[in-house]
């Protein structure tokens, strides 16, 4: 499987979100790191197809994002989730699945599976508004789950996890990037470190680094903090 960014663009009025981006992407979990404003969020959205690039194209195995079948492939979990605060947890994974089309009785199935899998299925029968944020993270992590999805995109998905959950879903996420694409983006160096086999540092709306966090460990580290200081 294959993931083919090739020049994506995304240009504002009179800013440049992402700035020609090129990469393949295989199997595995790249971690996407960079101070805010640096064209993450853009680039996430492009790739889930909710965003149009102004140059470029995107295609997952020969399918282009804009088709209906690269929809079927991908799983998301935007940075900030609309939850349905009356839906129980439960009631809230089986809308997602009937929105994602899945058929219900699998759906109701998959959606115990999914509850176990991120540590909610005591709280299943219980209202989102009463989670806290982690309980709810998790929820979102776990819709995003529901088509088994090939490309798996997260937009800060440790945010609000406690170390608890944090770890928890660190092995998560590495047995789904076993067998799929993962991206997700983060703040947090450690995430980074535990999580992803390739760390994409982005500044200004293009790479620049892509490579093993091993490889750079002190450099990588250094270099975020100055984008920090400067931000
Ligand atoms: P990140 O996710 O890394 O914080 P974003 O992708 O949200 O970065 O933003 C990248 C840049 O694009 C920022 O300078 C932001 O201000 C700009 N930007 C994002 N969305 C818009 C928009 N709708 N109109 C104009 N500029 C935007």
């Amino acid at each position: 499987m294959e993931l083919i960014l090739d020049r994506v663009t995304k240009q504002y009025q009179n800013k440049i979100a992402v700035d020609r981006v090129s990469l393949r992407m295989y199997k595995g979990v790249y971690g996407l790191l960079g101070a805010n404003g640096a064209g993450k969020s853009t680039l996430m959205r492009m790739i889930c197809g909710i965003l149009h690039p102004t140059g470029g194209s995107i295609s997952f195995d020969g399918l282009d994002v804009s088709c209906e079948g690269y929809r079927s492939i991908l799983g998301y979990l935007p940075q900030d989730f609309g939850y349905y605060p009356d839906f129980t947890g439960m009631d809230f994974l089986l809308y997602m699945a009937s929105l994602k089309g899945l058929p219900r009785s699998c759906a109701k199935r998959k959606a115990a599976r999914l509850l176990e899998l991120v540590d909610l299925q005591d709280k299943a029968r219980k209202k989102v508004k009463s989670y806290s944020g982690g309980m709810k993270q998790r929820l979102g992590i776990a819709q995003a789950l529901l088509n088994d999805p090939k490309l798996l995109i997260l937009d800060e998905p440790t945010a609000g996890l406690d170390p608890r959950e944090r770890i928890r879903f660190r092995n998560l996420i590495a047995d789904i990037g076993k067998d799929s694409i993962v991206l997700l983006s983060t703040h947090i160096l450690s995430d980074i470190e535990h999580i992803a086999d390739t760390v994409l540092m982005m500044k200004d709306g293009q790479f620049i680094y892509q490579g093993k966090w091993e490889d750079n460990r002190e450099d990588l580290e250094t270099f975020y903090m100055e984008q920090f200081k400067e931000a």
